[in-house]
C-alpha cells in the first residue's frame, strides 16, 4: 500500500481545508490532475478488485472520470460515466436517479443510457471523494435499475467523519478507500488520516 502513503503525503502537502469540512485537492486530483499519481492509484485499485471479474468501471462526471479512466484501461473494460442532468424531461432510454450535491448544495438527476449498462454487467464503481454517500447512492441506484451487479467500490479519498463509508460497508458493499480522512480543522489547516 505504498501508494496510500504517497497519496496521504500529497494531500498533506497540497490539500487545503475550507469551511464546511471541505478538502480541496484540486492541484492533483480533480482540477489539475497528476496523471502519474492517478496511474499508481489505479494500479492499486486493480490489485484490490482483480478477482472480481469486472465488466465495466462506472463513475460520475466530472471529477470521477480522471481516476476511473486509468482503472478501466488497466482492467481492459469500458468506462461508463453517469451524467448530471438538470432537466426533469428524461427520455425512456435512460435510467435516472436523484442526487443531493454536497459541494453545491442542490439536487440534480444522474442519468445513464440503458444501452451502456446491462443486467449481465459486473460493475466496479470508482469515485474521487466519498462523504455522505449521496453521489455513490445515486450510482448504486442506477446499477440497480439496470439489474447489474456491484462487485466493488473504489474511492480515492473518503471523509471518514461523514457517514457515507460506514453506511455502505454496513450494507455489505466491498468498499475500499485509499486515503481515509478522519479529521479536518479549518482553523489551523490540520488534516488527520485514519490508520489503516
Ligand atoms: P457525497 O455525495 O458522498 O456527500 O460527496 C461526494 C461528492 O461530493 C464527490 O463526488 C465530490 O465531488 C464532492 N465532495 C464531497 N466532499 C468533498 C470535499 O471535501 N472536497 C471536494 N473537493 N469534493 C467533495
Amino acid at each position: 500500500m505504498a501508494v496510500v502513503r504517497k497519496l496521504e503525503e500529497r494531500i498533506l502537502k497540497d490539500g487545503r481545508v475550507y469551511p464546511g469540512n471541505v478538502l480541496k485537492i484540486d492541484t492533483f486530483l480533480n482540477h489539475q490532475v497528476d496523471t502519474q499519481l492517478l496511474g499508481d492509484m489505479a494500479e492499486e485499485f486493480c490489485e484490490l478488485f482483480c478477482n472480481c471479474d469486472i465488466t465495466k468501471v462506472f463513475t460520475i462526471e466530472a471529477s470521477g472520470i480522471a481516476i476511473a479512466t486509468p482503472v478501466a484501461q488497466l482492467l481492459r473494460v469500458p468506462l461508463v460515466f453517469a451524467k448530471k442532468a438538470q432537466s426533469i424531461n428524461l427520455g425512456d432510454d435512460l435510467y435516472a436517479t436523484p442526487v443531493k450535491s454536497y459541494t453545491h448544495k442542490r439536487t440534480y438527476d444522474v442519468i445513464v443510457a440503458k444501452y451502456v449498462l446491462n443486467a449481465d454487467d459486473r460493475v466496479l464503481i470508482i469515485d474521487d471523494f466519498l462523504a455522505n454517500g449521496c453521489a455513490l447512492n445515486g450510482l448504486l441506484g442506477l446499477v440497480e435499475k439496470a439489474d447489474a451487479t456491484v462487485e466493488g467500490i473504489g474511492i480515492a479519498v473518503e471523509k471518514g467523519f461523514q457517514p457515507g463509508g460506514a453506511e455502505l460497508r454496513k450494507r455489505g458493499y466491498n468498499l475500499k478507500s485509499l486515503a481515509i480522512v478522519e479529521e479536518l480543522n479549518e482553523d489551523n489547516g490540520m488534516i488527520r488520516f485514519r490508520k489503516q
